[in-house]
């Protein structure tokens, strides 16, 4: 299939897409990476997977990036004599840290940095922001709340508390098992779920180093607050809808939304927005109006990927949600309101050397007649964000040397990724090397313009310094 879309499409697997048909479906539906929620699932389960996922990428020949997705401190009641219980508004209900079964009047919380930070007044939510209590007092050991709203609260459902942020480290001890494990399968990005701080990815990079590349997932209120620091420290973001959707009032979501994505740009760091995109299509095939219209929603924000969640995890109809998707990015893109607005895509008063010469890329791309592909040669990847970050309207292609720097693509804008260990010989194999790779990824005929980016002289880790372009002969 040729590429003919910009915005990736990043697929969560689960038991709905675990096997080599299913998702070698979803590929051919339009899917560039897939991620793997370390919350679900054992490791024997993500190690199949992950080995299926990369034998296809080479059958298929394409770059299928791979996101181990860490649960974090995703915080949970304990459990109950019965299984549940149902709360009344009006009625009191005591959390403690006694791992006992839990019955009407109290419940196991254990958390005790929940028992640390909470005040007062604080609101506590449960089962996805479905159940409000209040805090009407408490000690270390024992939360004393009032019920706002009730409900029905079963076998460790998820508690979130907003706009307290805990002393609790973004990674568990869960997480820091399930992350050796995904960085020796050979990941390409781990995600890092309920960010508070930036220093909670600066932790989580002195483990990973520059084993992968890190997604920090915006979730909380006081991310949001730390946002500009945590976009620096980290490789990408994800709007993570669903749990911001609980710990923020729900109509601020899409305009936190837009904030992120443009945070990000002014960073050139990819941005992916997550959950309940098309949610009505986990039991039907085809999904809501409102649906349709966020996916292309988030296209037209310049997201650099939009995600499927359940959908495609546990769904009755995974490829036809990725199909969906697909085609909603298709008709977005070809829409001459879209195009202009990457015509308006903001200069930076001030840039450094790469980024004047990835902007004049750009620029020429859109000057010179039949261009037909920007490539940037890249060492690790981030000179080919950039180029992305432009948002030029034709494709990008990242030639590379390192197979793992190909294979993190997946989720950045309008870019595809080509290895060829041989790039930093000569300066004439810059040229015969970019004809080869648009050639092998179809773009263009003869005549066009392929212009190129480099670091030169070539191989030494050096900023982009070179604009060229060559005649598809
Ligand atoms: P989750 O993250 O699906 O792992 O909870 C995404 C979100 O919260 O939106
Ligand atoms: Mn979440």
């Amino acid at each position: 299939m040729p590429y003919n879309t910009s915005t990736k499409i990043l697929a969560t697997i689960g038991p709905a897409t675990a096997s080599k048909d299913v998702l070698s479906r979803l590929i051919d539906a339009g899917a560039d990476a897939f991620r793997f929620n370390f919350s679900h699932g054992t490791h024997a389960e993500h190690k199949t997977r992950y080995e299926i996922v990369r034998e296809l990428s080479k059958q298929k020949n394409r770059h299928i990036t791979i996101v181990a997705d860490l649960q974090g401190p995703k915080l949970r009641v304990g459990h109950f004599e019965n299984g549940n219980i149902t709360l009344q508004a009006g009625q009191t209900f005591m959390f403690d840290l006694s791992p006992t079964a839990g019955n009407e009047k109290r419940v196991n919380l254990p958390h005790p940095e929940i028992f640390e930070a909470v005040q007062t007044g604080d609101k506590l939510l449960l089962n996805d922001g479905n159940i409000v209590l209040e805090v009407l007092s408490k000690d270390k050991t024992h939360i004393e709340t009032k019920v706002l709203i009730g409900g029905v609260l079963s076998d460790h459902k998820g508690v979130n508390l907003p706009n307290i942020t805990l002393n609790i480290s973004a990674l568990t001890a869960k997480d820091k098992e399930d992350l050796d494990f995904a960085l020796s399968l050979g990941v390409d990005w781990i995600s890092l779920s309920f960010v508070q701080k930036a220093q909670d990815v600066k932790d989580a990079k002195e483990i990973i180093k520059d084993r992968a590349l890190i997604i920090s997932k915006l979730e909380k209120p006081s991310a949001i607050e730390e946002l500009d620091d945590i976009i620096a420290l980290s490789d990408a973001v994800m709007v993570a809808r669903g749990d911001l959707g609980v710990e923020c009032p729900l109509q601020t979501v899409p305009t936190i939304q837009k904030k992120i994505i443009s945070a990000c740009r002014k960073q050139a760091k990819p941005v992916i927005v997550a959950t309940q995109m098309l949610e009505s299509m986990i039991e039907s095939p085809s999904p809501t109006r409102a649906e349709v219209s966020d996916v292309a929603t988030a296209v037209y924000d310049m997201a650099d990927t939009v995600m499927l969640s359940a959908e495609t995890a546990v769904g009755k109809y995974p490829i036809e949600a990725v199909d969906m998707m697909h085609r909603i990015i298709e008709e977005v893109e070809h829409d001459a309101n879209f195009v202009e607005a990457t015509f308006l895509n903001e200069m930076h008063a001030c840039c450094t050397q790469s980024q004047g010469i990835t902007y004049a890329a750009k620029e020429l791309s859109e000057v010179l007649p039949h261009v037909a592909a920007i490539v940037t040669f890249t060492v690790s990847g981030f000179t080919t964000f950039s180029m992305s970050k432009e948002r030029p309207n034709l494709p990008i292609v990242a030639i590379t040397p390192n197979h793992y720097v190909a294979n993190r693509m997946g989720i950045v804008w309008g870019v595809h990724a080509f290895v060829d260990e041989k790039i930093f010989e000569s300066f004439e194999m810059v040229e015969e090397i970019a004809l080869k790779a648009v050639n092998s990824l179809n773009y263009g005929t003869k005549g066009d313009y392929i212009i190129t980016t480099a670091g030169y002289p070539l191989g030494q880790k050096l900023t982009t310094n070179m604009l060229h372009t060559v005649q598809i002969p």
